[in-house]
C-alpha cells in the first residue's frame, strides 16, 4: 500500500515479485497471499495433473473469489478511511498541538522534527490500526496466516519503529526545502529523496528485510536446488554467484509461496520462500527461479525505481500546486499558519495520497507489464533445460494459484486499479501458447 512514508514504500514497491496480487499491508513487510488448501504438497497434485487452463475445485474457488473480493473492498475502503484519519487529524487541530510541544522542546529544527514527526506518525498508525488488524483477520479467516498475534503487534511496533526513524529524516529535509526555497521546494525535496530512496532499496535486504524473517544462503538449506540454479543460470549467460540466492524461512508466519528479488548493486539478491521450496517440485522452482531471473537480469528493480521516480516528480509538482489553495480554504480553522509550518504535513500527506490513488491504474499497469516480462524471460530460459517446459511452467501457475488462493476470475476493476501481476488464467494461457521455437524463432531475451 503506498501510504504516507513514500520511500519506504518505495523501497517495498518491488519486494513481493511473484505470487502475491495485491498491495503490502505494511511497507516493510512481504505480503503474506496465500491459503493452505491442502495439506498435501500442492506440486505432488498438480505436477502429475496435464494443465490446459488454470482452474480451482469449487469450495477453493468460492474462497478465492471471495477473499480477493475483500481484498479489493478493502483496499478501496483503506484509501477513503486513510483520507478521513488526515482529515480528522486536521479538524482536530493536532498537528498545531505536536507543533507547539516540538517548538517549545527546541529551537533547532532537527530536534523539532524528532518530536513533531514521531508524534504524527504514531498517531496516523494508531487510527489505521483497526484496518490493519481485520486485515490480519480475514488472512488467518482464509488460513493464509499462521502467525500469532504477539508475534504480528511485535512486527507492527518494529514497522512503525523504521517509519519513524525514515520519518524524523525525511520530514526534516523536506521542511529544510520548502525554508530555503518556497518555490522550488517540490523540485529540491525530490532530488534528495532521490538518493535516499536508492539507499533505502540498498538496505533494505541487509537491514530490514532480517528484522522480519529469517534468511540463510540457499546453498546451505538446498544445495541439489542451487545446482539446478546454476545450470539455468549458466543457460542464461548469466553470473549470479550462489551468495546471490537465499532461503527466506516465511513458514513461521503464512502459507504462501512466494520468491522475490530485491536490493540493488552489492545487496542485489534472489529469495526463495521455504513454503516454495517445500509445495513444488524442482523444475517447477526452477521455472519460478527463472522468473525471478528475468526480474534481475532485465533490471526491474532500476526501472521500477526510475518509473517511480518519474511519478514523484510529478505528483510533488500538483501537491505544490494545489496546497496553497487547500491551506488558504481549511488553514486557519486548522491552525496551520503556513506552508513551511510543520502543522501543514497532513494536509501534504492527504493531497499526496490522492494522486497515488489516482496513478494506481498506471502503476498497476506498469508492473503487470515487467511480471509478465519475467514470465516470458522464465519461460526462455528454461527452454530445452526442462523437458515440456511450458508445460512444467503452467503448472507451477497452477500450484501457486492454488496455495495463495488466486481468483480464476477477479473483478475487471480491482485488476485494472490493484493488480501487480497479470492474472493467473493469462499467465498459465501464455505459458501454455507462447512457441517462437516451434516456428523456427528464438527467444526474445534468452537466444
Ligand atoms: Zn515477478
Amino acid at each position: 500500500m503506498k501510504r504516507f512514508l513514500l520511500v519506504l514504500a518505495l523501497a517495498g514497491w518491488f519486494c513481493p515479485l511473484c505470487a502475491a496480487q495485491q498491495q503490502s499491508p505494511s511497507a516493510a513487510q512481504p505480503v503474506p497471499s496465500a491459503s493452505s488448501v491442502a495439506t498435501l504438497p500442492v506440486g505432488e497434485v498438480s505436477a502429475q495433473k496435464r494443465i490446459t487452463a488454470y482452474t480451482l475445485p469449487a469450495d477453493v474457488y468460492q474462497k478465492a473469489h471471495d477473499r480477493s473480493r475483500i481484498h479489493f473492498r478493502l483496499a478501496l475502503i483503506g484509501f477513503v478511511y486513510g483520507l478521513a484519519v488526515l482529515w480528522a487529524i486536521l479538524r482536530w487541530k493536532l498537528a498545531p498541538k505536536y507543533r507547539d510541544w516540538a517548538e517549545r522542546f527546541s529551537s533547532r529544527r532537527f530536534l523539532q522534527s524528532a518530536v513533531f514527526s514521531p508524534l504524527l506518525l504514531l498517531t496516523i498508525a494508531v487510527l489505521t490500526l483497526p484496518l490493519d488488524i481485520y486485515g490480519e483477520v480475514v488472512e488467518k479467516r482464509f488460513g493464509i496466516s499462521v502467525q500469532s498475534w504477539s508475534s504480528w503487534g511485535w512486527d507492527w511496533i518494529k514497522a512503525q519503529l523504521i517509519s519513524l526513524v525514515i520519518g524524523i529524516a525525511l520530514i526534516w529535509l523536506l521542511y529544510s526545502a520548502i525554508r530555503r526555497s518556497p518555490r522550488r521546494c517540490w523540485f529540491y525535496f525530490w532530488l534528495i529523496s532521490l538518493p535516499v530512496g536508492v539507499f533505502l532499496v540498498f538496505l533494505q535486504p541487509l537491514v530490514i528485510d532480517p528484522m522480519f524473517h529469517k534468511f540463510e544462503p540457499l546453498q546451505q538449506k538446498d544445495p541439489s536446488l542451487v545446482a539446478g540454479l546454476e545450470q539455468m543460470v549458466q543457460r542464461a549467460g548469466q553470473n549470479i554467484p550462489p551468495e546471490r540466492m537465499f532461503w527466506m524461512g516465511a513458514g513461521e508466519k503464512t502459507t504462501a509461496v512466494d520468491a522475490y528479488v530485491t536490493g540493488i548493486g552489492r545487496s542485489k539478491r534472489i529469495v526463495v520462500w521455504d513454503n516454495t521450496i517445500a509445495k513444488m517440485n524442482t523444475p517447477q522452482i526452477v521455472y519460478v527461479a527463472g522468473h525471478e531471473m528475468g526480474h534481475y537480469v532485465l533490471l526491474h528493480i532500476a526501472k521500477g525505481l526510475t518509473f517511480l521516480a518519474g511519478l514523484l516528480l510529478i505528483f510533488f509538482y500538483l501537491v505544490y500546486r494545489s496546497i496553497g489553495w487547500m491551506l488558504a480554504r481549511g488553514g486557519g480553522g486548522w491552525g496551520v499558519r503556513g506552508l513551511d509550518d510543520w502543522a501543514s504535513l497532513p494536509a501534504l500527506m492527504l493531497l499526496l495520497s490522492a494522486f497515488f490513488f489516482v496513478a494506481n491504474p498506471v502503476a498497476s499497469a506498469f508492473s503487470r507489464y515487467l511480471e509478465h516480462q519475467a514470465d516470458q524471460y522464465g519461460l526462455e530460459v528454461t527452454h530445452g533445460l526442462t523437458p515440456d517446459s511450458g508445460q512444467v511452467a503452467a503448472q507451477a501457475f497452477q500450484a501457486l494459484g492454488e496455495v495463495d488462493l488466486s481468483d480464476p476470475d477477479p473483478n475487471p476493476m480491482n485488476v485494472f486499479l490493484f493488480y501487480s501481476h497479470p492474472p493467473i488464467s493469462d499467465r498459465v494461457r501464455f505459458c501454455l501458447t507462447y512457441d517462437p521455437w516451434g516456428k523456427g524463432g528464438t527467444g526474445e531475451f534468452v537466444k
